[in-house]
C-alpha cells in the first residue's frame, strides 16, 4: 500500500472514519481567517480527547508523517499553514468547559474551547477571563496558549502567558505531559508549561489548560482624549499609570490617518471636535465605580490643566464604548481601501517610540511618494501596529518596506513580533531579534522533543 493510504488507513482504523476527513471536503475548510482560499492537505483528523491525540501522533511518527496542529486557524503569521502532503489535527472537537473552580479562581478547559466560551464559562460564575480580542468567537484556548496572544489588556493582565496555570500537552512521540497545576506558586524545577506557550505548535500539541480567572470587573470606563503629539502621549501613559494603577486596563493609540480613515469608511461621526495628531482610548476595570470614577476626573483634569489633553469624551452608554473600540478594531477597513497593504506588529522599548516612529515615517518619505503609515496599537504594553500603504507601492516594495521596517526595530532595540509570533511569515528574520546562542538552544529543544521533524514543520524555525 502507498505510504500516504497506509497512514490515513491507520488513522481511520484508530480514530474512527468520521474522524479523519479527506478528500475534496478538505476544501470546505478556508485556509485561515484571513486568508479564504480552500485548504489543501492529506487529511484533518478531529480527535475527541487526549488518548485519539496520542494515538494519532503515534502513527504520524512512526511514518515520519508531518503534523499541524490546528485551532481556529486564525493566526496573523501563517502559523498554521498546511502543504499539500500535511495532516492537519483540528482541536475542534475538544471544546469542554470541564470546570470552573469559584474558590481556586480558575478554569480546567479542552484546547479547542474558544476564547469566547471561555470568557461566558467564567462570566457565568461572577469571574473574568481577562483575554480578548477581535477573533474571541473563532480562536481557541489551544491557539491562544501556542501563539502567546496578547490583546489589549495585556498592561493590566498580561499576555496568556500569565493566564496559564497549568496545561497538558502531547509530545510528538505520544508522551502526555500533564502538568494541570490549578495554583499560583509551584516552584518545582522547571516551569515545563513555559515550553508550550508561544511555540506555535512545534513542541508538542495542548490539549487541556488551567487558566487564571479575576473578579469579574463591577466598573469599566472609557475615554477618548486627543493628544497633540507622540511625546505627550508617552506622557499621558505615565500620568495615567500614576493615578490610575492597577486598575488601568488598555492604553490604545490610534494616528489621525488611522483614526479618521475608519469613521469616515464607518460614516460615524468623530466624537471628537478636534483632529489631533494622536488619539487615545484609555480604559479601566475596577471594582468600585465611583473610586474609579474619581481616579479618572484626577487624571482628566490634570491632563487637561497641563494641556495634555484638551476634549475627553467619556463613553455613558455600552453602545458609545462599543462604538469607540469598533473604531479601534476596524484596521481592515485600510485593507480594502490599499492593495497591497504592508502590515506589521512589532513592540519597542516604550522610550523608544516617537524617535523610531519619525525616522520611519521620514525613511518613507524619502523612499516612495505617497506612503501612508497608518499606525495604532497598544502602547502601554510597548506594542505597535502599523500599516503601510499608498497609490504608488506595489507588491514589489515590500522588501524594501520590510527591510526599512524591522531594520529600524532592531536599531532602537525592539523585536519584530511583538504577539502575533512568528509562522512562516516571519522565520526569515527571526535571528535579527534572537541572537545564536538563543537560537541555538530553541533547535536543541525542537530536536529533543520532536527528532523526527513531525509537528508544525518549517514554521518557527525553518
Ligand atoms: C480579527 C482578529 C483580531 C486579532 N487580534 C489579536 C490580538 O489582539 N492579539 C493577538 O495576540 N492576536 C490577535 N489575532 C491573532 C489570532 O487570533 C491569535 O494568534 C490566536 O491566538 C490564534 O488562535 P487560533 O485558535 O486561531 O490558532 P490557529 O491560528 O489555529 O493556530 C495558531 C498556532 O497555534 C498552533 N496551535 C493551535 N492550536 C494548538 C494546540 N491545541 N496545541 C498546539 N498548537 C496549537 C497552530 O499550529 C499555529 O501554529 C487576531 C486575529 C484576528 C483575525
Amino acid at each position: 500500500m502507498e505510504k500516504m493510504n497506509q497512514i490515513i488507513y491507520e488513522l481511520k482504523r484508530t480514530l474512527g472514519d468520521d474522524a479523519v476527513i479527506v478528500g475534496e471536503k478538505i476544501g470546505d475548510r478556508v485556509v485561515s481567517y484571513i486568508d479564504h482560499n480552500p485548504m489543501t492537505a492529506k487529511a484533518i483528523l478531529l480527535p475527541r480527547s487526549t488518548e485519539e491525540i496520542v494515538a494519532a501522533l503515534k502513527i504520524c511518527q512512526t511514518h515520519a508523517q508531518p503534523l499541524v496542529p490546528q485551532g481556529g486557524r486564525t493566526n496573523l503569521a501563517r502559523s498554521s499553514f498546511t502543504e499539500a502532503s500535511d495532516i492537519a489535527l483540528s482541536l475542534e472537537r475538544m471544546n469542554a468547559i470541564e470546570d470552573v473552580d469559584v474558590t481556586n479562581r480558575t478554569i480546567t478547559v479542552q484546547a479547542g474551547a474558544t476564547l469566547q466560551q471561555v470568557q461566558e464559562a467564567a462570566n457565568q460564575h461572577n469571574l473574568f477571563f481577562p483575554l480578548d480580542m477581535g477573533s474571541r468567537g473563532s480562536c481557541t484556548i489551544g491557539g491562544n496558549i501556542a501563539t502567546n496572544a496578547g490583546g489589549p489588556r495585556v498592561l493590566r493582565y498580561g499576555s496568556m502567558r500569565n493566564l496559564v496555570l497549568g496545561l497538558e500537552a502531547v509530545l510528538p512521540d505520544g508522551t502526555v505531559i500533564s502538568s494541570l497545576n490549578k495554583m499560583l506558586k509551584n516552584n518545582t524545577g522547571y516551569d515545563l508549561k513555559q515550553l508550550f506557550i508561544g511555540s506555535e505548535g512545534t513542541l508538542g500539541i495542548v490539549s487541556r489548560a488551567v487558566l487564571r480567572l479575576w473578579e469579574k470587573p463591577q466598573s469599566i470606563i472609557t475615554v477618548l482624549v486627543d493628544v497633540a503629539s507622540f511625546a505627550q502621549v508617552i506622557q499621558f501613559l505615565r500620568q495615567a499609570q500614576q493615578h490610575l494603577g492597577s486598575v488601568l486596563s488598555s492604553f490604545e493609540v490610534m494616528k489621525r490617518n488611522y483614526f479618521q480613515t475608519i469613521i469616515q469608511a464607518a460614516n460615524i461621526r468623530s466624537p471628537l471636535p478636534v483632529e489631533p495628531a494622536y488619539y487615545v482610548l484609555l480604559e479601566t476595570m475596577g471594582l468600585d465605580r465611583e473610586l474609579d470614577f474619581e481616579y479618572v476626573g484626577k487624571l482628566l483634569d490634570e491632563s487637561l490643566e497641563q494641556g495634555l489633553i484638551t476634549y475627553p469624551v467619556v463613553a455613558q452608554t455600552k453602545a458609545q464604548r462599543d462604538e469607540l473600540w469598533f473604531i479601534r478594531d476596524n484596521s481592515e477597513v485600510i485593507g480594502n481601501q490599499y492593495d497591497p497593504v504592508f502590515s506589521f506588529d512589532v513592540s519597542l522599548p516604550i522610550s523608544s517610540m516617537e524617535k523610531w516612529l519619525a525616522q520611519l515615517e521620514q525613511n518613507l518619505d524619502e523612499a516612495f511618494e505617497d506612503a501612508h503609515c497608518f499606525m495604532f496599537g497598544h502602547v502601554g504594553d510597548c506594542n505597535l501596529h502599523l500599516m503601510i500603504c499608498g497609490d504608488s507601492l506595489t507588491p514589489a516594495d515590500k522588501q524594501a518596506v520590510d527591510d526599512m521596517v524591522y531594520g529600524l526595530v532592531v536599531s532602537f532595540g525592539g523585536s519584530v513580533s511583538a504577539e502575533h509570533g512568528i509562522g512562516l511569515d516571519k522565520k526569515h528574520i527571526l535571528p535579527m531579534s534572537r541572537n545564536e546562542p538563543e537560537l541555538w538552544l530553541m533547535h536543541q529543544l525542537k530536536g529533543l522533543l520532536d527528532p523526527k521533524n513531525i509537528l508544525n514543520p518549517g514554521k518557527v524555525l525553518g
